[in-house]
């Protein structure tokens, strides 16, 4: 079926009801999990094949934490569906009110490559629990995940409502030129720009999920160690090919040497200088972005760390001594290099993070809750943690989303049934009473006796 065939398909079938009701959709929901289950391990072997992830963290990251979402969503789904009762106003009494929750319709979903199931898939959870019918697009740059994606949506669902279409730029740009009811967007703050600028083309409405530079800080009064290996495990995990990876650490000056100590002894803990991509740690995507970090290792001055091996994609977790002019520090790096800054006061510490555009997530180190609330009232940023790192993603609790530049919008739990829903008001008036006192023709009395009541 070419791309417009789909999309019509689609919302023709979403006009009949194929995934209107509460039952229909908690059917999708299942099927969605099936298809996970039952091909798990073909599944991790092709993102396995694309960069090397490690099983572990393939299973870990793109299929359980999906079938949790799901799970989250059945048990929940119900109750979130229903219309829900608003209170009345001194306009309209009596009446009753009432905000249901309505599907968009059939929307578009674009994924980015560094998590190819989760980043296709979590979304779309929220999109089918929301009675939405919906088109998904994996990325090119995974292309064995994304091609057993489409193969397996092609097994388990009807193209009525869930389709898979492969590609790049080209295929992007047709999807983005169709109708869509909603676009879910997931990726780079550049490519998040066209994707808007075509959606106001035809005033759709849009989640873009994107990316950035992610402070992780670490204050004097901080556990050094927990510091050191919960920044090392956010850095290394997908080796450090994640939107919300810690890409720099911002060190009080105090406390830079005893970090430095403790992220060698972190990283020798954690791989035993025995890197096997593939198995326990994850290569870099392609050719293109090996080169882009070479290039920036290059022009870096190395503390620890700095082998790589073009063969097999290999950058080793790197210690970087820098600061704010650094060239790695112009861009988001997206890969296991970690820049170390270092600031005395905390008024510098903020005029610094907030001239910066404002990032997905910011992480502390601290014991101090005077510091805490200091950065949370005062620095903008999408989510993030308190003496940790990544976690407040593994939440369905908590939303996740950027702010200005890292994106528009939120998900994951009630808060992707929610991206994926639209509120209609109705108002339900009785016929009786019917006072005339707001009908025409109008005249002072009316005026006073208004004014009396809004007193
Ligand atoms: P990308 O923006 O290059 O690609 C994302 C998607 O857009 C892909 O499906 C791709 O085919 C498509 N695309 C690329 N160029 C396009 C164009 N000119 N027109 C239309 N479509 C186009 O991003 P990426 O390299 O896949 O992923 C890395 C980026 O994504 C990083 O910036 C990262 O921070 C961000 N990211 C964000 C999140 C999040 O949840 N906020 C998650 C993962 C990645």
């Amino acid at each position: 079926m070419t791309i417009p065939k789909i999309v019509q398909h689609q919302k023709e079938a979403f006009r009949k009801g194929v995934t209107g009701s509460v039952e229909k959709r908690k059917d999708a929901l299942v099927t969605l999990k099936k298809l996970l289950v039952e091909n798990e391990k073909e599944i991790c072997e092709a993102i396995n094949t694309d960069f090397g992830k490690p099983y572990f963290e393939a299973f870990t990251s793109e299929i359980a934490t999906v079938q949790h979402e799901i799970d989250h969503h059945l048990k929940h789904l119900h109750k979130w569906a229903k219309p829900d009762q608003a209170g009345n106003s001194i306009f309209t009494f009596p009446a009753k009110n009432l905000i249901y929750k309505k599907p968009y319709g059939t929307v578009l979903i674009i994924g980015a490559w560094n998590y190819p199931v989760n980043l296709t898939f979590q979304p779309l959870v929220g999109a089918l629990s929301a009675g939405n019918t919906a088109v998904i697009k994996p990325s090119e740059l995974a292309a064995q995940t994304s091609a057993i994606i489409k193969d397996l949506v092609e097994e388990y669902f009807s193209p009525s409502v869930l389709a898979v279409v492969e590609g790049a730029v080209e295929e992007t740009q047709e999807l983005l030129s169709q109708p869509f009811d909603k676009i879910f967007f997931t990726g780079s703050t550049r490519v998040g720009k066209i994707v808007m600028k075509a959606a106001a083309e035809q005033l759709i409405p849009v989640t873009l999920e994107l990316g950035g530079k992610s402070p992780a800080i670490v204050h004097s009064d901080a556990n050094i160690e927990i510091a050191a290996k919960r920044i090392w495990w956010g850095k290394t995990m997908n080796a450090g090919q994640i939107c919300v990876a810690p890409d720099y650490a911002l060190v009080h000056k105090s406390v830079k040497n005893q970090f430095v100590e403790k992220s060698r002894e972190v990283l020798s803990q954690f791989f035993s200088n025995d890197y096997i991509p593939g198995e326990n740690y994850t290569q870099i995507i392609n050719h293109d972005h090996f080169d882009r970090l070479e290039n920036l290792l290059e022009q870096s001055e190395v503390i620890h760390g700095g082998v790589t091996n073009k063969e097999t994609r290999f950058i080793e977790p790197t210690l970087i001594q820098a600061d704010w002019d650094s060239v790695i520090m112009k861009e988001e790096i997206f890969g296991p290099l970690l820049p170390l800054l270092t600031y005395e006061s905390m008024d510098e510490l903020k005029n610094k993070l907030i001239e910066r555009s404002s990032p997905l997530a910011l992480y502390l180190f601290t014991d101090s809750p005077k510091v805490e609330s200091d950065i949370i009232d005062n620095v903008p940023f999408g989510g993030g943690c308190i003496n940790e790192t990544i976690s407040h993603l593994a939440n369905p609790n908590l939303p996740f989303g950027g702010v200005g530049h890292s994106g528009m919008g939120a998900y994951h739990g009630k808060h992707s049934f929610d991206c994926f829903t639209r509120l209609q008001s109705v108002l339900k008036k009785p016929t009786w009473p019917d006072p005339d006192f707001r009908y025409p023709p109008i005249d002072t009395d009316k005026l006073k006796w208004l004014k009396k009541l809004l007193r």
